[in-house]
This record gives structure tokens, C-alpha cells and sequence, in this order.
């Protein structure tokens, strides 16, 4: 299990969890999570690092349990993509970032936000034609939306895979490619699935202070997307150091706990107002 947010989520007790999950328990609260409007996504701000100013956040999903708290998402992502209502839950995330995306817009703050997508979603579980819906529905230009897939979800490489993704993009929606650097990556691979951008897994971020080869492959990962006309994303920056160093590199967007943690929409205002005095 992740040790990220252990504050925030000190109420949720990980030891339950597990004997819940046996139970089965969670997977059956999880059915009615959606209609007892118990999912809530938090935003995380997105940096462009040159300048220093907010472009972004990404949407990331919670489980307000009535009886557990707040439940992070490893504990229930599998869960929901195992019963197949990942579907439903994507769905339902997909539409709250557009009605939030038409809130931000009304307040004149003009960011766009990444959703998650699982393996489970593509391509029949979210469709271009389900995304395209749901940003008319609020009014929501495409570019303003970014499907975050992994490496593993787009292996496959089924001709199905291929066109969800080339549609997605040719309807102006933003696709990035999470984790990078976790998985198969590889040049031939970029070169077969096209995206806009890819995010830099946390782990290189983390030890590219004390380990040389992780500040050399994030540097090369820079270099290399550059040259494909490719942005690059750098998750998990927690220290001024980090963030120095991913400057130097010429890294175009980062995001992580040293700009802010995810926060509900509530919190969002207040964190840009943070980033913006760092
Ligand atoms: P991810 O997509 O790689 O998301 C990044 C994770 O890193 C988030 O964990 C975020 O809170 C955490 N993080 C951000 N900055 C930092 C930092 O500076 N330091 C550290 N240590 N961690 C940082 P979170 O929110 O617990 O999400 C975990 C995973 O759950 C996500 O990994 C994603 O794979 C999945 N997930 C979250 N929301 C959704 C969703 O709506 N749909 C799907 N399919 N998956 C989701
Ligand atoms: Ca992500
Ligand atoms: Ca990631
Ligand atoms: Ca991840």
C-alpha cells in the first residue's frame, strides 16, 4: 500500500480494510457509492515550471465512506475495475470534472484537468463518443480535457486501442500517457501510440537527488519528447530541490506535494494563492 496522504487518511484504519475486503464487503458498498453520492474527486495543480503559474490539475477519486472515511483510491480502483463498474464510476468522474471545469470557467479561471482512465474503460467503457458528450453537456471545449492512460492499458495494441486513442485526439481531446518510465517504454512505443504527453513516474523524481541514472533518464525523457513535439510531466515533486533540478532539465509541467496535495474543490482557490506566493 502507498504511504502518500497517510495524515489526511489517518482515520482510515488499513488493517480493516483488508479483513473488510475479504468480506467483500467494500465491493458490494461500492454498487451503491455512486447513487448515495459518496465519490468525491480531489484536484491537484498542475505547474507549468517556466513560469510558475497553475494550467492544470488533475482529478483524482476518493470514497467518503460512511463507515471507513475518507478510502483512497488503490483501495477501490481494483475493486471497481474487477466487478466492472469502473464503467459507471468513470462515467460519473468524466461528467463532475466537466460540470467542475464549467464552475471554474464561470469564476474566469481557465485550467484544464486530467482524468484517469483503466485498462477496463478502453475502448468500450469510455468511448470518444461518451467524452464528447459529456463536455458539450457543459459546455466544455475539448482541449481543456486530458485522458491519463497507463503504458499497460494501451499493450494490447488492438487495432480498437489504436482508434480510440487517434479519435480521441483528432476530436481535440489531450492524451497523456501516466507513468512513464514504470512499464515498456520505449521510443518504438511512443512512436506507435501518439499522445500529447507524458508524465514521468514519481519514483524517478523522487530519487533523481542521490541517484544519478534517474536524473539521467528523466533528462533524456525531456530531450527525447522534445524532439517528438511531446510535453513532459513531472509527478511526485515534493522538495525546492526536485524542483530546481526539473527546471534546469527544461521539464514543461510538474505536479506534487511541494506545490500542493490533492484538495477538494473547496480548498482549490486557496492552494493556487499558495503555488502563486512560492
Ligand atoms: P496516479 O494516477 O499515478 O496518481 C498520482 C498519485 O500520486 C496520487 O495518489 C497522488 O495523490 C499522488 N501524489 C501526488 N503528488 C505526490 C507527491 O508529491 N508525493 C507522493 N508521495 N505522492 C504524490 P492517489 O490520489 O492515492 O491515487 C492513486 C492512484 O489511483 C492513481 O495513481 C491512479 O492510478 C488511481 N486513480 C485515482 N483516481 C482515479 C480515477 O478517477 N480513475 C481511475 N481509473 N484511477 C484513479
Ligand atoms: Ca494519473
Ligand atoms: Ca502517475
Ligand atoms: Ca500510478
Amino acid at each position: 500500500a502507498r504511504s502518500q496522504g497517510g495524515r489526511r487518511w489517518s482515520q482510515f484504519d488499513q488493517g480493516m480494510i483488508h479483513a473488510v475486503e475479504r468480506r467483500h464487503n467494500l465491493a458490494s458498498d461500492l454498487r451503491l457509492a455512486i447513487e448515495r453520492d459518496e465519490l468525491r474527486l480531489h484536484y491537484q495543480p498542475i505547474v507549468d515550471l517556466a513560469s510558475g503559474r497553475v494550467v492544470g490539475a488533475e482529478a483524482l477519486m476518493r470514497w467518503q465512506h460512511p463507515a471507513h472515511g475518507l478510502v483512497p483510491p488503490d483501495y477501490f480502483i481494483s475493486l471497481a475495475e474487477q466487478s466492472g463498474l469502473i464503467n459507471d464510476i468513470g462515467a460519473w468522474c468524466l461528467d463532475t470534472v466537466c460540470a467542475q471545469l464549467a464552475a471554474w470557467q464561470a469564476d474566469g479561471l481557465d485550467i484544464h484537468v486530467t482524468v484517469n482512465v483503466s485498462a477496463r474503460q478502453i475502448p468500450d467503457g469510455l468511448t470518444p463518443a461518451h467524452v464528447v458528450a459529456a463536455a458539450a453537456r457543459h459546455g466544455i471545449a475539448h482541449q481543456r480535457i486530458g485522458l491519463e492512460v497507463t503504458e499497460g492499458s494501451l499493450l494490447g495494441e488492438s487495432a480498437a486501442t489504436l482508434e480510440w486513442l487517434d479519435s480521441l485526439r483528432q476530436a481535440g481531446f489531450r492524451v497523456y500517457l501516466d507513468d512513464f518510465g514504470t512499464g515498456y517504454s520505449s521510443l518504438a512505443y511512443l512512436k506507435r501510440f501518439r499522445v500529447d504527453t507524458i508524465k514521468i513516474d514519481r519514483a524517478f523524481v523522487r530519487d533523481m537527488g542521490r541517484i544519478a541514472s534517474d536524473r539521467v533518464m528523466i533528462e533524456a525523457v525531456v530531450m527525447m519528447a522534445s524532439g517528438l513535439q511531446l510535453k513532459v510531466v513531472a509527478e511526485g515533486i515534493e522538495t525546492a530541490e526536485q524542483l530546481a533540478m526539473l527546471r534546469a532539465i527544461g521539464c514543461h509541467f510538474g505536479q506534487g506535494y511541494h506545490f500542493s496535495r490533492p484538495v477538494p474543490p473547496a480548498e482549490f482557490p486557496a492552494a493556487l494563492a499558495r503555488i502563486a506566493s512560492l
